[in-house]
């Protein structure tokens, strides 16, 4: 069954590791009849001010976003801003120092694809990426292109996780520095995908009641990545821990194999939802504490 929701929370775009440009989201999004969009590039949020112009054309309303890698016990943890201001000095200043550990972990990954034989791997990768942005599913292109495995996916399994040859570890920022750079820029933290980190549920419930007393407001309990299981389960917790609940399709182009913009379920009832239908952020810091 296919869904078509008028809102999605979560998708991404050439600024980071999607396929299509801000604009040309922005026209997939109006197609699709969705009235309400979060551009959540990862760790950057260079495509918000062309897709916020663009937006304003089919009277849909852009809300800014960005999905921060966190470093969380030997885990990583994608946690979502939504709706802050995009001239945050602290926010800017945060994903800047995230870019550039992006860029030193790309050179590491460079070196050891080129011990594996891949010629020129971080020059080529950066070229393909085209901007400031590096993420690993550039590598993942640059390795289809050179006949290492036949899809994305493919490669992540073979060469991009822990243990295999173009895998480096990184140490990102910590949860509480980057919720300080979320509420700084007025914005609200939700936990991105949470089913997908496979944390047991002592570690789950560990990093729900750290994130809350950070001043974490949300959980994105209807995700692309989650299963029919994975999305009650956690409406169950956001119910249980006090979060706001938000959904998105974690969309990243025609190509990937991820759902399409907007795909998404409904949220379960009894969530709260972070964004009413008239598109309303029903979250504010004076309740997070
Ligand atoms: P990075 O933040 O640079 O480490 O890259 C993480 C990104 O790689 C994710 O946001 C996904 O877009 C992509 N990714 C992670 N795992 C996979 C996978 N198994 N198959 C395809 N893409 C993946
Ligand atoms: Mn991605
Ligand atoms: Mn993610
Ligand atoms: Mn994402």
């Amino acid at each position: 069954m296919s869904y078509r929701s008028s809102i999605d929370l979560h998708c991404h775009s050439t600024a980071s590791d999607g396929e299509l440009e801000p604009e040309a989201l922005i026209d997939l999004a109006h197609r699709r009849g969705i009235k309400t969009l979060a551009l959540t590039d990862h760790d950057s949020i260079a495509g918000i001010a062309s897709a916020k112009a663009q937006a304003r054309q089919y009277n849909l309303q852009l809300i800014s976003g960005v999905e921060i890698s966190v470093s969380w016990e030997k885990q990583v943890v994608h946690i979502l801003a939504l709706g802050f201001e995009t001239d945050n000095l602290i926010l800017q200043q945060g994903l800047n120092a995230q870019q550039q550990g992006r860029r030193e972990r790309g050179k590491r990954m460079g070196l050891k694809l080129e011990q594996f034989g891949i010629e020129k791997a971080y020059q080529r990768t950066c070229e393909y990426a085209g901007g400031d942005l590096l993420s690993r599913t550039h590598f993942a292109h640059l390795l289809v292109e050179c006949g290492y495995a036949s899809n994305t996916r493919q490669v992540f399994k073979n060469f991009l996780i822990r243990g295999k040859p173009g895998y480096v570890s990184n140490s990102w920022a910590d949860l509480s520095s980057v919720l300080g750079w979320i509420k700084a820029a007025g914005g609200v933290a939700v936990i991105a995908h949470p089913a997908r980190y496979r944390l047991t549920r002592t570690k789950l419930r560990r990093l729900f009641a750290e994130f809350k007393d950070l001043g974490g407001g949300g959980l994105e309990v209807v995700s692309g990545s989650h299963s029919r299981d994975e999305i009650l389960q956690m409406a169950h917790f956001s119910q249980h821990h006090g979060f706001y609940a938000t959904a998105g399709s974690d969309y990243h182009g025609p190509k990937h194999t991820w759902l399409e913009l907007g795909a998404i379920p409904p949220l379960p009832p009894h969530c709260r939802p972070l964004y009413n239908e008239a598109g309303d952020r029903l979250f504010t810091h004076s309740q997070a504490t």
